[in-house]
């Protein structure tokens, strides 16, 4: 997150991406913390090559209330994944979006994202404020920039989606109390969406109830069709009592 532009990031998303010719941060950071990749050291970027060839989601078969479909592009608990997605998350390595997004954006099925307004699943604002970002908003943008290049013109991206409520770590509760938790913790602030479709974003997914309990704001408020895309897919199967607010343990349960 470019530091002089994070105090204005939500109002256009045409500019938060610092043109690094001009960017004196991104130039110390470049000459000081040059970028290499977090697995194997290689120089060039935060992942080389190799270590970007992520491994495929696992099949989900979960049925939603709300929701009519997750899209995710990897699998959480493969050891690169993980570690890229903390970084990404915990210790602002905000450039690794570009490398999510691309991935998203090359296995998506085409009419995914078709005709679609993005809105990123946000953090209560005090937790935006302690972090100083929302990963999902970034992320975001880094897809809705990747898409836009080669596709859909009409491609948006809204920020209209709010946290009005803090909750508890999902993954502590039982399924009614996760489920009260969620109630009413979101609040869509924006246009009427009749006939709209929505595609959530987020980083990663588990349960989904918190995309869920999205899904049934936005159509509430009209939308046709909500789906959701994440960069990873973590669940119950491998890590007992993982869930999308464990990721978020330190962050978007908020
Ligand atoms: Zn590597």
């Amino acid at each position: 997150m470019c530091f002089q532009k994070k105090s204005f990031p939500e109002k256009d998303p045409e500019k938060n991406f610092c043109d690094t010719r001009f960017c004196l941060q991104s130039w110390l950071l470049d000459a000081f913390f040059p970028a290499k990749c977090l697995t194997c050291g290689r120089a060039g970027d935060f992942l080389c090559e190799t270590h970007r060839q992520f491994p495929p989601a696992p099949q989900n078969e979960a049925q939603f209330q709300h929701l009519d479909e997750i899209f995710a592009a990897t699998e959480y608990y493969d050891p690169v994944v993980k570690k890229s997605v903390e970084f990404f998350k915990f210790r602002g390595f905000s450039a690794l979006a570009k490398i999510f997004a691309e991935t998203i954006v090359e296995r998506v099925p085409d009419n995914f994202l078709e005709n679609a307004i993005l809105v990123p699943i946000p953090l209560h604002w005090t937790r935006k404020l302690w972090r100083g970002f929302n990963q999902a908003d970034v992320l975001a943008r880094a897809i809705l920039e990747n898409r836009t290049r080669d596709l859909d013109p009409g491609f948006e991206l809204k920020f209209d989606l709010k946290r009005v409520r803090r909750t508890h770590q999902q993954a502590r509760l039982g399924k009614s109390a996760r489920k009260k938790n969620l109630d009413d913790a979101f609040f869509w602030c924006g246009e009427n969406l009749a006939g709209k479709k929505i595609v959530l974003v987020d980083d990663v997914v588990a349960s989904g109830s918190t995309l869920d309990a999205a899904a049934a704001v936005l159509k509430k408020s009209g939308a046709k069709a909500v789906h959701a895309v994440v960069f990873a897919r973590g669940g119950k199967t491998k890590e007992p009592g993982f869930d999308q607010s464990n990721t978020d343990s330190k962050s978007s349960s908020a």
